[in-house]
């Protein structure tokens, strides 16, 4: 058996990021960089106006009057060049006119008669002009292989002219759910028959981190249907299955997997929950073994398939952070196997506190409901004390607050 930390170093060293594709911009949001991106285009185009106000030569201003002679908006060009001396009504992101280099807002000018206005504070030449080419420069290199498209990096592309971008794909994960006791949702649990919740919790957890389910149903503990089932999860990026993999009669999946070519990593951590975890590949495909029981599976998800599939996608920092964080409430002494609580993470005076849930039991969905992280409580550890300092792991961010009366 393996520990925690063998366990992430064995996925961290086997997974490659995907064969880049080529995608629309748009279809860029939450993807990685395959490659660096130059920019097509110069912006500003031409120097422009960053205020609604007066442009004017700064050189040929001498008592602070200057004669009003004209108007140009965004996205046309002024005519005439301007006299020193001579100001034009000028709006923000409109070019300047030819023969002025500064502008002043018309919140700092007094009009005066005879289209006369006069400048309330003196100003720096050059004032309130965005430079041509100030925030790109045609060909500059903009944003880097590896780099995370957030919308702020979208725009970015967009405003230098690129429409398609090469990034790494959001990985297509097969799910497999494997017992006789299991029924879809939807159908009737009778006699002791249970629902595959495990595919429901899994899918959700694939949507929520951007990746592809691809629900393959249930496989009964039979090794023909099963092998049957596995194969259908050859051709996605990954294939998750859950349950039949403990050391149980009916715990089919390993010895089926290896009868299709898999390629044992590791099985077996010393974790609590998740002892049972597989991990290996087909073909170069990884394959994850998770645990039957629901809270179980939604753990080695967060744990280990989650920081996977972040490197399928091309993410160079899989892992979820480690914060530094106090205690809301005591925990009970560690044991034989590192224990991974599950909590919420709350804000009390401006600093985060993990709150463990209730029911840690890995057979219920509801230990992990609304929890934002995981505490890996260390193996023979103490019982803690409420404003002890612990690491945690963040799976999400907290709630936020409401604002304050005062
Ligand atoms: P196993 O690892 O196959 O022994 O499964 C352990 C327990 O997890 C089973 O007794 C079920 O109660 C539960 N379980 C297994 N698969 C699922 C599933 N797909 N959905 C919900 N519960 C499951
Ligand atoms: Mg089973």
């Amino acid at each position: 058996m393996i520990d925690y930390q063998q366990a992430i170093h064995c996925i961290f060293k086997t997974i490659k990021p995907l064969n880049p594709v080529h995608v629309p911009v748009a279809e860029g949001l939450d993807r990685v960089l395959a490659e660096d991106v130059f920019s097509l285009l110069e912006l500003p185009p031409a120097d422009n106006s960053a205020m609604d106000g007066y442009a004017f030569d700064h050189a040929g201003l001498t008592d602070g009057v200057l004669t009003t002679i004209g108007f140009v908006p965004a996205g046309e060009n002024f005519s005439a060049p301007v006299k020193p001396g001579e100001a034009v009504r000028i709006m923000t992101g409109a070019p300047l006119p030819e023969g002025v280099d500064t502008v002043v807002p018309i919140e700092d000018i007094e009009s005066l008669n005879d289209n006369r206005i006069r400048l309330r504070k003196r100003l720096e030449r050059g004032a309130n002009v965005r430079v041509r080419g100030e925030e790109l420069k045609a060909g500059e290199k903009i944003l880097y292989q590896g780099q995370h498209l957030d919308p702020a990096a979208i725009g970015m592309l967009a405003s230098a002219g690129i429409t398609e971008v090469c990034v790494y794909p959001a990985p297509r994960v097969a799910i497999l759910s494997t017992g006789d006791e299991l029924v879809e949702l939807g159908e009737t649990p009778d006699s002791g028959k249970i629902i595959n919740s495990n595919a429901h919790l899994l899918a959700a957890c694939l949507r929520q981190d951007g990746f592809i389910p691809i629900l393959l149903g249930i496989a009964r503990d039979q090794p023909g249907e099963l092998e049957a089932c596995l194969r259908k999860g050859l051709d996605a990026d990954m294939l998750i299955t859950t349950g039949g993999v403990s050391v149980g009669d009916r715990d089919l999946v390993q010895p089926t997997l290896m009868e299709i070519g898999f390629k044992k990593l590791f099985w077996q951590v010393a974790t609590k929950p998740g002892k049972p975890t597989l991990f290996g590949t087909i073909e170069g495909q990884p394959v994850f073994g998770l645990p039957g029981n629901p809270a179980a599976s939604a753990a080695t998800y967060q744990l280990y398939a989650r920081p996977a599939l972040r490197m399928l996608a091309g993410h160079s920092r899989p892992f979820a952070p480690t914060l530094r964080v106090t205690l809301a409430a005591p925990l009970k002494a560690g044991g034989k196997r590192l224990h991974f609580l599950w909590g919420n993470l709350i804000i009390v005076d401006g600093a985060l506190q993990f709150d463990p849930s209730q029911r840690q039991g890995s057979g219920q969905n509801r230990s992990a409901v609304g929890a934002q992280a995981l505490f890996p409580l260390p193996i023979d550890s103490p019982a803690l004390a409420t404003g002890d300092s612990i690491d945690v792991i963040m799976l999400h961010p907290p709630f936020g607050q409401n604002p304050s009366n005062n």
